[in-house]
């Protein structure tokens, strides 16, 4: 099936063109959905392409202390910027995504967008189930038989990240301009709560009030170029040695990353070696975020035992005990 292709030059630009066509679908670096088309699972009769949208690049730091970052920066840039070493998870998120091919097109704004992902699911047409699965508007999951909704994974890198820094996605459309912190774009059953005509602009790292040190470990069957079966991102903001802000994002583990809150009031006050001396408790929290099923590259249990390693090895590397 054809389908064209529509360049926006400007935001201006790109609304008339969401007025005129309401099918048109907008394309960053087009990683994700391009294979998803290629596999035809999707089709979208016009792609309008937002890569020449100079509102939606640069990476600045705002009068407040926050950091904003357009939403067409590429992973790679964002990995290597040397101005960015303070947000040390977002850089090491950024530099595991895929291969350097992908890493040099994907965009932050496609990571935090991307679809949710199933091995039912993402197989061209011939390897696909006969009957259609809830995702495809069917009426079973193939995945974990008893779910009554789609239990894809997300397995975006970065989400748990700038989620861990509370970042905050910034919208615009033809209706104007919304603010809302990252994790509310996250629903059930691997919906987002994001308009059809709605652009990202940017993502925005609040101030940090202390000395902020952040962590992201993923597990993985290979070494490189493979989704994370699990991930965890840590970050601790300190004052005079203590920790005053914990926060824990579980990613991979379901249809959404997800806050692990328990952990903050039992951090909360530690220095970062006493912090350590709890990583039990910490793993214990954090692993049950783990949707418990299997997803089909490895069983409940083994994504537990998983989870676990990346919760230690991202509290070692927070609290600087962990050669990175
Ligand atoms: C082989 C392979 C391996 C991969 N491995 C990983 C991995 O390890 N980790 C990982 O996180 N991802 C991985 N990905 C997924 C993907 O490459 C990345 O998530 C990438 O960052 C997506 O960015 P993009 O700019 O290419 O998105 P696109 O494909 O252009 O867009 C993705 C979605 O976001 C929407 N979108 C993009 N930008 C905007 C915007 N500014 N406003 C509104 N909507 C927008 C698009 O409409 C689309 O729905 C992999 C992909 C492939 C093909
Ligand atoms: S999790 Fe279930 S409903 Fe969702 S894509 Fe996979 S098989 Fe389909």
């Amino acid at each position: 099936m054809s389908y064209q292709v529509f360049k926006a030059h400007s935001l201006a630009e790109l609304w008339q063109i969401f007025a005129d066509r309401p099918d048109a679908y907008p394309i960053a670096g087009g990683t994700d959905i391009i294979p998803r088309v290629n596999q035809g699972i999707e089709f979208h009769p016009l792609f309008v392409c937002l890569d020449e949208i100079l509102e939606l690049y640069g990476v600045v730091w705002l009068p407040d202390g926050s950091l904003q970052i357009g939403a067409l920066s590429k992973l790679v840039e964002l990995a290597e910027n040397k101005r960015l070493s303070e947000y040390h998870a977002l850089q090491q998120a950024c530099s595991r995504v895929a291969s350097p091919q992908i890493r040099n097109q994907a965009t932050i704004g496609g990571n935090v967008l991307q679809e949710n992902r199933c091995i039912y699911f993402n197989q061209s047409v011939s390897w696909r189930r006969e009957e259609p699965c809830f995702k495809l508007g069917g009426k079973r999951c193939y995945q974990y038989t008893r779910s009554p909704q789609c239990v894809a994974l997300f397995q975006s890198d970065v989400a748990p990240v700038l989620m861990s820094y509370h970042a905050v996605a910034c919208w615009q459309g033809p209706r104007g301009i919304r603010q809302t912190p990252l994790a509310e774009l996250y629903l059930d059953a691997g919906k987002k709560a994001k308009g059809t005509d709605e652009i990202l602009i940017a993502l925005v790292i609040p101030p940090i009030d202390g000395v902020m040190r952040s962590a992201y470990t993923r597990e993985t069957i290979r070494g490189s170029f493979d989704f994370p079966l699990i991930s965890c991102a840590m970050t601790f903001v300190e004052q005079d040695g203590r920790i005053t802000q914990a926060t824990v994002v579980i990613g991979s583990a379901g249809v959404k990353p997800q806050y692990v809150d328990d952990i903050k009031p039992l951090l909360q006050g530690k220095t970062p070696a006493e912090a350590v001396k709890l990583m039990e408790e910490v793993q214990t929290l954090a692993t049950k975020k783990i949707a418990p099923f299997r997803d089909s590259r490895v069983d409940a249990v083994t994504r537990k035992a998983l989870g676990k390693s990346a919760v230690k090895r991202a509290l070692l590397q927070v609290c600087g005990q962990d050669r990175q």
